[in-house]
């Protein structure tokens, strides 16, 4: 239901080209694992509805505890078990796809993290068109076919000969049918559309884009850092935010999402997260988009008890509309007690995930005033937090 358009992301391979010690597609790339960047870039995309990733045997909890979870990935509707060729992995996934009633799928490869979000659409659309399409780029290089002893045999006529890319997108009926065949068969192709291309299906070639480049050795790593760096420079938007709420009876104490058993809880009209609330108005400061009081005023019912993380979360998808994105925040809880310390790691996590961040990009600090003031008295705590769009 709702799912007609499905991602599917083969990210089994170990990636032994890269000689790295975790697979290629969890590796770092400006901060974010490769596969999170890839399944970052497809929650913008809108024609894709879901997403599924085939991780490698025995490591799909791995994979989704280093590269899924801490990122608040919400078309991620299932992990599969892959196989030892790409062809495997992409079969468990379509499976997966027609479980979750797709019609249509676009094969991305977890390792193209720099794909415009435009060409999926694109591909979708030739796909819907022709039954099978391809991102592909016109051949810049001379194309040789030589023997076993690398003696060139001929040169191909490169004006016809095209390097494709993903995303690939197929109507999912026909797709199982060339894979099962495919399968039955004991045939292996590089790619997808090699299969339905056996079946006499036809194949349309949508143009891909230059940065949209595989990520396969260290080299290609370097390149992709390259082209990251290469956008346009933009100036960082800085807010800042504060907010104080009162300490009484009766109340929870919630802070960054975080349940504190304490004798006494902040007053408020939702949960009272004075950590949340201080770090929401900051990011709204940053993207000039006034407050939390302008956007979620405590007059409406329907805040009344609000989880304040999901507050956040439509602060965040509000940001998006501007193209703003959280990069980091900065933010400073000032309390007498209860002693915060244990409970900042979960706190960070929380917001993390909401603001679609590593913990790391998002600390919390916490303070005592020496006894001095509301704070100090225990009438009240009081949070700061500073944040950094992109
Ligand atoms: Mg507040």
């Amino acid at each position: 239901m709702g799912h007609e358009v499905v991602a599917l992301v083969p990210a089994a391979g170990m990636g032994r080209r890269m000689g790295a010690k975790v697979p290629k597609q969890q590796l770092a790339m400006g901060g974010l694992p490769i596969l999170t960047r890839t399944l970052l870039l497809l929650e913008q995309v809108a024609v894709v509805d879901a997403v599924v990733v085939a991780a490698p045997a025995g490591r799909e909890a791995q994979l989704a505890a280093n590269c899924i979870e801490p990122f608040g990935l919400a078309k991620v509707a299932k992990v599969v078990t892959g196989g030892d060729e790409r062809q495997d992995s992409v079969w468990a996934a379509a499976k997966a796809a027609a479980s979750l009633g797709a019609s249509w799928v676009l094969v991305h490869d977890a390792v193209r993290p720099l794909a415009p979000p435009k060409l999926f659409e694109s591909v979708l659309q030739a796909a819907r068109q022709h039954g099978a399409a391809v991102a592909a780029l016109a051949a810049v290089d001379t194309i040789k076919e030589a023997g076993d002893d690398r003696l060139v045999v001929r040169t191909l006529e490169r004006s016809r000969l095209w390097q494709v890319q993903t995303p690939q997108g197929f109507a999912l009926g026909p797709l199982l049918a060339a894979m099962e065949q495919a399968r039955a068969q004991g045939i292996v192709a590089t790619d997808e559309a090699g299969l339905m291309e056996r079946m006499g299906s036809k194949v349309a070639l949508t143009p891909g884009a230059r940065q949209n480049i595989k990520i396969t050795t260290p080299e290609d790593l370097r390149l992709a850092q390259g082209w990251l760096g290469a956008a346009p420079p933009v100036m960082p938007r800085v807010g800042q935010g504060m907010d104080v709420h009162a300490l009484v009876e009766g109340r929870p104490l919630i802070l960054g999402g975080v349940n504190i058993e304490y004798e006494r809880g902040l007053l408020g009209h939702s949960d009272a997260d004075v950590l949340t609330h201080a770090v929401m108005d900051a990011l709204l400061g940053a993207a000039g988009l006034g407050d939390i009081g302008g956007m979620f005023p405590d007059t409406e019912p329907a805040y009344a008890g609000a989880n304040s993380l999901d507050l956040l979360s439509e602060v965040v998808a509000r940001l998006a509309l501007e193209e703003l994105t959280p990069a980091q925040i900065s933010a400073t809880l000032v309390a007498q007690a209860p002693r915060l310390a244990p409970f900042i790691p979960a706190m960070r996590r929380n917001l993390a995930q909401r603001l679609h961040l590593t913990p790391e990009m998002v600390n919390v600090a916490a303070t005592t005033t020496e006894g001095l003031g509301f704070t100090g008295q225990g009438k009240g705590i009081c949070a700061l937090a500073t944040a950094v769009l992109r």
